[in-house]
């Protein structure tokens, strides 16, 4: 009984709160600093609902105000569960991040950014780098050469609430701000002469030409990058609703086409003329695909579709 009065008194506060905010929004106060110092609150709670924490208090007096944009940014970790529609991208871009920032800071997606499920609750670190788990025997410097900063970025970051003599605990969170974890980078492929096409990318075929499925599916960590088969151009580019998700499909001079799937962003624009092996895109895991990997077609024209494993080098 209790939780349903709490619950009511927050949704009541919420509508009022956001009544305030529409009426802030109307255009004669259009810009003021306050307007944008509301919407940052409001933006706040619902945060802060979402992560479960205490609320915070609902009237702010015009001093505090003020006082609140000469704040830094937001320094600590919230939550934000996933809401149907949602995607990596459109979170990061939400909370001012980039995908890799929220990759390393939830596991459950790092492998597969792709797959996102509604409710999943994802923690959204308050700056880009790693946020990162203590282990037995780190010290700040330690950490901070692992991911590429300096000691003073990780000690200085208010949210670690790091003092002298910065002291860590096994399982302590820390913010590294603008730290990067060293990823995998798979071999690069090569031409190799008395062949037309190169492999798009080294990894393992986890899935041959057959009847089903006129292509080979490469295997690959997520955002690996993929390669002209051939040089080209590139004539399609944007997501493809049949289960291709992201494809790119490069015309070559004598007819023949390549097809990569899957992706998980591009370097080129459509209309692009591309060298052999010029890195084009990414592997992801979009579309009908159980994980992150590669799919690639050759095809000879629109429809006829040809055994890549017959155009490719051998695999070493
Ligand atoms: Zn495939």
């Amino acid at each position: 009984m209790k939780k349903i009065f709490a619950s009511v008194l927050v949704s009541l506060a919420f509508g009022l709160l956001l009544s305030a905010a529409l009426w802030a929004q109307s255009p004669q106060n259009e810009g003021s600093p306050r307007q944008e110092n509301f919407f940052a609150e409001l933006m706040r709670i619902q945060y802060l609902m979402n992560s479960g924490l205490p609320y915070p208090p609902l009237c702010t007096p015009d001093e505090d105000i003020v006082e609140e944009e000469s704040l830094p940014e937001r320094t600590e970790v919230i939550t934000y569960t996933v809401q149907h529609g949602d995607t990596v991208w459109s979170i990061a871009r939400k909370f001012g991040l980039d995908v890799n920032t929220l990759r390393w800071a939830n596991p459950a997606i790092e492998r597969n950014p792709d797959r996102l499920s509604t409710k999943q609750v994802l923690v959204i670190p308050p700056v880009r780098g790693v946020y990162y788990t203590v282990k037995k025997g780190d010290t700040v410097r330690r950490i901070a050469k692992k991911f590429g900063v300096s000691p003073q970025a990780i000690e200085s970051f208010p949210g670690n609430h790091l003092e002298l003599p910065f002291d860590l605990e096994p399982g302590q969170k820390l913010m590294v701000p603008g730290g990067r974890l060293h990823l995998y980078r798979p071999p690069r492929p090569t031409p190799v002469p008395g062949y037309k096409f190169m492999w798009p990318a080294i990894g393992p075929i986890t899935q041959g030409y057959w009847s089903g499925h006129r292509a080979i599916d490469i295997g690959l960590p997520y955002g690996s990058p993929v390669y002209a088969s051939r040089a080209g151009r590139v004539v399609y580019l944007g997501w493809e609703k049949s289960g291709y998700g992201y494809l790119l499909i490069l015309q070559h001079p004598d007819g023949m086409r390549t097809y990569y799937a899957h992706l998980s962003s591009y370097w080129v624009h459509k209309g692009d003329r591309v060298r052999q092996g010029q890195l084009i895109g990414s592997s992801g895991s979009t579309g009908n695909s159980s994980g992150p990997h590669l799919h690639f077609e050759i095809r000879k024209g629109h429809y006829v579709h040809l055994n890549p494993l017959d155009y490719l080098p051998p695999r070493k």
